[in-house]
C-alpha cells in the first residue's frame, strides 16, 4: 500500500501502467463524537479501514494507493456542538470530482471512495460525485463504507461483527457509542479521553427513529451529550476485531464489483 502524497511522480507513472492499480480516497468529517472522542474520528476510522482493506486487495493482484483523506464533509446534524464543521454539498461534490478527474488524467482509473461518516446528505453527495465521474467515463468509481445504498453499508460495516459487541442494548448503539469508541481505543488511543469514558452514562433512551431518519439534530436527541449507546462497553480488543473484519468486508465489496468474485 502506497500513500499518494508520499511517493514521487515516476512512481505514479509506473502505477498507471501496472495492470491493476486502484486508489482509495478516505472521506471523513470534522464532527463531535461525544466528549470522550476526537472530532476527526470518522476521517481516522476511514484511514484505518483503508489500511485494513489493502492487504486483501493486494492478495488479489491490486496495487493500492491511498490518496490524502478528505477531512471535511457535510455534517448538519451536529452543528450545535463546538468544532463541528460542514461543507455545502456542492463543495464536497466538486472536491471528489476534481480529485477523480486528476487521478484519471494520470492513468489511475479506479477510484474507491471509502467514507467513514454516516449522514444522508453527505453520502448522497459522494454518490453524486461517483455518478458524474462514471457518466463522463472518467473512472470506475465505487462508494464504500457508509454509502447511500444501505446494502453497501451493511456489507462493509455490519457483516460478521455482531458477536463482538458487549453493549446490553446493541439496538441502541450509534454515533460515539460502543463501535466508534472501540475503533478509537484501538487505532488512536492517545486521542481518547480514557478517564471520561467510565463517567459517561449509557444513552439508550433516545428517539431512535429520529436518529436513524435524521429528522432531529444530535444536540436535542442526546441532551447535549453527543453520543448514542454505551461508550463504557467499548474496548481496544473489540476495535481491533472491527477494523480487521470491516477491512476484509470492504475489500470483498470492491473485489465483487470489479473482479466479479
Ligand atoms: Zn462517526
Amino acid at each position: 500500500m502506497l500513500h499518494l502524497a508520499e511517493i514521487p511522480f515516476p512512481e505514479v507513472e509506473r502505477l498507471a501502467h501496472a495492470g491493476k492499480s486502484l486508489v482509495i480516497l478516505p472521506v471523513g468529517v470534522v464532527e463531535e463524537h461525544g466528549a470522550h472522542l476526537p472530532l476527526g474520528l470518522d476521517s481516522f476510522a476511514a484511514e484505518a479501514y483503508a489500511a485494513a482493506a489493502a492487504p486483501h486487495l493486494e492478495e488479489n493482484g491490486y496495487e493500492v494507493v491511498v490518496a490524502p483523506t478528505i477531512n471535511y464533509g457535510v455534517a448538519h446534524r451536529a452543528l450545535d456542538f463546538p468544532g463541528t464543521l460542514t461543507l455545502q454539498p456542492e463543495t464536497l461534490r466538486s472536491l471528489v470530482v476534481d480529485i477523480g478527474r486528476s487521478l484519471s488524467r494520470h492513468g489511475l482509473h479506479r477510484l474507491v471512495i471509502l467514507n467513514g461518516h454516516r449522514d444522508r446528505a453527505h453520502m448522497k453527495t459522494l454518490d453524486e460525485a461517483r455518478g458524474i465521474l462514471v457518466e463522463e467515463k472518467t473512472a470506475q468509481v465505487l462508494c464504500t463504507g457508509f454509502a447511500s445504498d444501505p446494502a453497501v453499508t451493511a456489507a462493509c460495516y455490519r457483516e460478521g461483527v455482531k458477536q463482538f459487541y458487549r453493549s446490553p442494548r446493541p439496538d441502541r448503539e450509534g454515533h460515539g457509542g460502543e463501535s466508534e469508541t472501540s475503533v478509537a481505543l484501538h487505532c488512536f488511543p492517545k486521542l481518547v479521553k480514557h478517564g471520561l469514558i467510565g463517567q459517561l452514562d449509557s444513552n439508550f433512551d433516545y428517539d431512535v427513529e429520529a436518529f436513524r431518519n435524521e429528522t432531529k439534530d444530535y444536540w436535542s436527541l442526546s441532551d447535549g451529550r453527543g453520543y448514542f449507546g454505551s461508550p463504557q462497553a467499548a474496548s481496544a480488543d473489540t476495535g481491533k476485531k472491527l477494523v480487521s473484519i470491516r477491512g476484509r468486508n470492504i475489500a470483498q465489496v470492491i473485489l465483487k464489483a470489479w473482479d466479479a468474485l
